[in-house]
Parts: structure tokens; C-alpha cells; sequence
């Protein structure tokens, strides 16, 4: 189904919030607390019809623009100074069951903490997206959004029915149009762009629409996963006291082991989610957080999965294991708040688990003195299971054979510690795929990066001296059809930033 809408020009211009108004100062800064946009306005959208109107104005003007929802973007693509007009999506945050279209409506300004609790509360269903409640809809989905249940339900993206984005045409005018899965909608190739393509390349997104494919009827509740009622959440604690780099290698080898042997959909792991947080060692402890649906057998499952990581090496310190309503559990979330700390991420893929040399490179980065405070980690999320059960070009999401995704994060409070923090991340990054010119080419063990997780040291040639184009690390093969959409959708190029897909 298609619908194509014009908005008519004789309402007015949603408020624009100028910087003598005092509502600006946190709109600016509602972002990544690395960076601060300075735009001329920004404009808070209350309706698709205000999206259209603020676009126009600051095409007709000639303003660059940008559009934030959640405001957890890794990267200053908002905040760039180039922005000149900001559109502000937080106020448009219905979550409702659609019976028009079959499907859960969301508008991009919700949060995940938002949808779930609609989503659970309202009809006991869910979409498995990510791990921290406070991310906005908008850039997350666009992106592909893997969470608790992406072993078991895929990526948020694999849920995504339709999307209504506002674009701007060849001839300069803002519409909105609403592009489905449906393979014989003449917009289909749009919805396609939505499942993976990354935040701020074709237009702004104000709805999405989520049902699972090849559900039927027209049961709401019955057209969403249903997620565990109770989960048993868990917290394992190692020493770093205890952990030599023997130790730390065969700890790190066990993990990534186990979960290339149990990444397939069908596991009595599929439940299973993890995120492994390797701390610098002035942290204290290196800890594994995460849960399994609670029920019988799940206490075993958990035990032996930690006697395996234990193998050869030492136990855990402490464990703290609880079972919670899943609700509960999915709105405490996890993830450090890009707005509480400031935060240098870098992201990839991988096939196989890290090599014994690349976890001593670990070992000798999170052991180092030489950076100040504490902060910076190296997180293992696990992976695979029904991520894995999708075509690598079904959805723009390419990496579609991975075990695990590593996270190297670097924190600091003091603007003054930003260029030893940046320093460590980048090398340690770097070091890691030293065999693959500093970057996770895609072949036997990584594959590539996550567009979620936008790093602009992909596009620099001091740290990624691969060859590789940063586009390829990000989308595979996936990227000429991104181009091809582009060209169409965005053919003025409107919507760009430092890592936005380039017309064909
Ligand atoms: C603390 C934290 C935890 C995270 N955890 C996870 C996780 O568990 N799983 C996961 O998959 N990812 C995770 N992420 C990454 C997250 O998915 C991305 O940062 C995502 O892009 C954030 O979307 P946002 O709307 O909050 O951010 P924003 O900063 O508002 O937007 C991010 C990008 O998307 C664009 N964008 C935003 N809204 C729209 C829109 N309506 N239309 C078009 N473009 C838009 C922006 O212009 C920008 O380029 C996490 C990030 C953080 C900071």
C-alpha cells in the first residue's frame, strides 16, 4: 500500500526556537556531550505536517539541516557546524496499534524505553531492539537495532513493516511518503533503505510502522514477537587482581569459542544475551551482564555456560543472579549515556572469535597506565541466532554471519583528558585489526562495522589504511542499491553528514 502526501503551505511553521529563547541551550545540547550544535533554529515537530513545513523553510532558505530524535548519536553529524536548522523530533512520541495499515505505529521521536513499555503494556508484545531505553527510535531503527531478544527475534529492522519519511523532490519541494515492505509498492525500494541504510541520509523519518513478517490476522497481539514474562538477569564478576594475561587469554578465548559454536537460531541459547565488559584494569573487575528467559532449566543453562568460560582459567569473584519481570529488566537497560560522559566508540563485527594475539593486544591496552582515570572498556555483545537467519540483502543490514560484536569505548569527564582517551581507543582499535590495515575488513574472522556506531576514523586514511572504503566496512554490497535510493530520494543531497551515503 502507498500513500503519498502533500502538505498544503497556508499553516504555519512549527515553533522555531531561537537562541535567545531559553528552551534552546538544551535542545542544542541534548546530544552527544562531545558536541554542541550551534544552529540558527530548532524547530520542535509536533506532526508529519510540521515536518514538511520545517524542511521546506530551511530548503527554501538555503540552511543546511539536520534532525535529531534520541540524541545518542556516537558522532557530532548534528551538532556539525554546518547545521544551520535543527528539527527536533522528542515531542512526536505516539506509540498506537494501527488497524488501517495491520501494524504498530511509532512515531521517531519515541524512546526505546517509550515503545516497550506501550508495546508490553498495551498488548504484551514487543520488538527486539536495543539495550538502552533512553536511544530514540529514529536514528535506531534506521541504523538496524540488535538488543536482549536479537538472538531470538532478530533486529528491530526485521520487524519493520513500513516507514513515513519526509523527502525532499527533484524539483525542491518537501513530501511525505509512507513506503512499505510490500514487494509491489512503488516505494518498496525506500522501505528497504530504512532497514539499515543509517540515520540522516534520505529524508526525515516522523513514523514507523512494526509487524512480523508472515504474521497473520488482525490480533495486534498476535503480530509481534512476545518476549519472556520473567527473565533471569545476571551479573559475574572477575577479579582483575586474578587475571594474568594467561588468564585473561584463556578467559576471552572461552567466551569467544562458545559463542562461535552456539550462534545458530535453533540453540537452547538462543535466549541467551550477553555483553562481556573487559574494564580497564583500574576499573576494579571485569564483569558479564545479561539474561536468559527464566523458567526451569535456566539456572543450569546459566552455570554451564560460566563453568565453560571458566575453563583453564580463573572463576568468577562474585555473581549476582535475580529474576525479574521482563519489563523491568528491558527498562533498567545498559550502555553508558553519551550525555552523562563524553565517549570515543568503535564498533565491528565478527565471524570468528578474536585471535590469542589480538586478546593479549586487549590485555596490554585495558592493563595500561597511561591513560588518566579510569574510564574505557572493550564490551563482547553476543550475537548471531536469528540476526543470523536473514539474507545479508534482504534488509540494508549486511553482516548477517556474525558471533559477536565488539564495542571499544573510551570515557572521560575533562575536556582536558579528550586527546590521551582519544589516543588509546584509536590505537587499541587499530592495533586489534593490525593484520587488516587497522580496521575490521571483512573476510574469515571480522566483518566490518555497524552504521549505528558511526566511527569518522573509517574515512581517514591515518587509521584506516586497509584500502577498504569506509561505505564497504559499513554496508558491503549493500551500498550501490543505498546509492541508487539516494539518487532518487535525496537527489539534491539534502540530508549528508560526515558519513552520509553519496548519490549514485
Ligand atoms: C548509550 C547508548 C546505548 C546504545 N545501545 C544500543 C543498542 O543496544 N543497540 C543498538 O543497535 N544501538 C545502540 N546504540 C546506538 C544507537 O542505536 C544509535 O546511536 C542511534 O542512531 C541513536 O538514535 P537516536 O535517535 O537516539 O540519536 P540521534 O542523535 O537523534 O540520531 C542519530 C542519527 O540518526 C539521525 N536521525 C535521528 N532521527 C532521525 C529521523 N527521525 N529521521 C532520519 N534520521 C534521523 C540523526 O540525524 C543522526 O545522524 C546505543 C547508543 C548509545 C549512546
Amino acid at each position: 500500500m502507498t500513500t503519498q502526501q502533500q502538505f498544503a503551505d497556508s499553516r504555519s511553521l512549527p515553533p522555531a526556537i531561537r537562541p535567545d529563547d531559553p528552551r534552546y541551550a538544551g535542545l542544542v545540547s541534548r546530544g552527544n556531550r562531545r558536541f554542541t550544535g550551534t544552529p540558527d533554529e530548532v524547530c520542535l515537530a509536533t506532526s508529519t505536517g510540521d515536518v514538511v513545513r520545517a524542511v521546506q523553510n530551511a530548503v527554501t532558505a538555503g540552511r543546511q539541516l539536520a534532525v535529531r530524535s534520541g540524541g545518542h548519536c556516537f558522532e557530532g553529524f548534528v551538532d556539525d557546524p554546518a547545521v544551520r536548522s535543527l528539527i527536533d523530533m522528542s515531542l512526536m512520541n505516539r506509540v498506537e496499534y494501527d488497524a488501517e495499515l495491520g501494524a504498530f505505529m511509532v512515531e521517531a521521536g519515541a524512546t526505546l524505553g517509550e515503545v516497550y513499555r506501550k508495546l508490553y503494556m498495551g498488548w504484551r508484545v514487543t520488538i527486539p531492539a536495543g539495550l538502552f531505553p533512553d536511544v530514540g527510535v529514529g536514528g535506531h531503527i534506521l541504523g538496524g537495532g540488535y538488543g536482549y531478544l536479537c538472538r531470538l527475534h532478530g533486529l528491530a529492522v526485521d520487524h519493520l513493516h513500513a516507514v513515513e519519511v519526509v523527502v525532499v523532490n527533484d524539483a525542491g519541494q518537501a513530501e511525505s511518503i509512507v513506503a512499505t515492505r510490500h514487494p509491489d509498492d512503488p516505494h518498496h525500494d525506500l522501505w528497504w533503505a530504512h532497514t539499515g541504510g543509517g540515520g540522516g541520509n534520505f529524508g526525515v523519518v516522523t513514523r514507523y510502522w512494526f509487524r512480523t513478517p508472515g504474521s497473520t490476522g488482525s490480533t495486534p497481539a498476535d503480530l509481534l514477537p512476545r518476549p519472556p514474562e520473567q527473565v533471569l538477569s545476571f551479573s559475574i564478576e572477575w577479579d582483575w587482581q586474578t587475571l594474568d594475561e594467561q588468564a585473561f587469554v584463556t578467559l576471552i578465548r572461552n567466551h569467544g569459542q562458545w559463542f562461535e559454536s552456539d550462534a545458530h537460531p535453533d540453540s537452547a541459547y538462543a535466549g541467551m544475551y550477553s555483553e562481556l565488559y573487559l574494564w580497564r584494569r583500574s576499573m576494579g573487575t571485569i564483569t558479564l551482564e545479561g539474561q536468559l528467559p527464566a523458567g526451569p532449566g535456566a539456572q543450569q543453562l546459566l552455570d554451564a555456560h560460566l563453568e565453560a568460560l571458566s575453563q583453564n582459567t580463573v572463576p568468577p569473584s562474585a555473581r549476582k543472579v535475580e529474576v525479574k519481570p521482563w519489563l523491568t529488566y528491558a527498562l533498567e537497560g545498559s550502555g553508558m549515556d553519551t550525555r552523562q560522559h563524553n565517549l570515543k566508540t568503535k564498533d565491528s563485527y565478527q565471524r570468528r572469535r578474536l585471535t590469542d594475539e589480538q586478546i593479549s593486544v586487549a590485555y596490554r591496552y585495558l592493563t595500561s597506565e597511561n591513560v588518566p582515570g579510569p574510564g574505557g572498556a572493550l564490551i563482547l555483545h553476543s550475537f548471531g541466532g536469528r540476526v543470523n537467519a536473514v539474507a545479508p540483502e534482504a534488509t540494508a543490514v549486511a553482516q548477517r554471519d556474525s558471533v559477536l560484536k565488539l564495542f571499544f569505548v573510551a570515557g572521560w569527564e575533562d575536556t582536558d583528558d579528550q586527546t590521551p582517551h582519544l589516543a588509546w581507543v584509536r590505537e587499541f582499535f587499530r592495533d586489534v585489526y593490525a593484520d587488516t590495515g587497522g580496521v575490521p575488513v571483512t573476510g574469515t574472522a571480522s566483518d566490518g562495522s555497524y552504521i549505528n556506531m558511526p566511527d569518522i576514523d573509517l574515512d581517514d586514511p591515518d587509521w584506516n589504511t586497509s584500502g577498504v572504503p569506509w561505505h564497504t566496512l559499513y554496508y558491503k554490497g549493500n551500498y550501490a542499491r543505498l546509492q541508487r535510493i539516494k539518487a532518487t530520494y535525496d537527489p539534491h543531497d539534502i540530508f549528508r553528514h560526515r558519513l552520509s551515503i553519496r548519490p549514485s
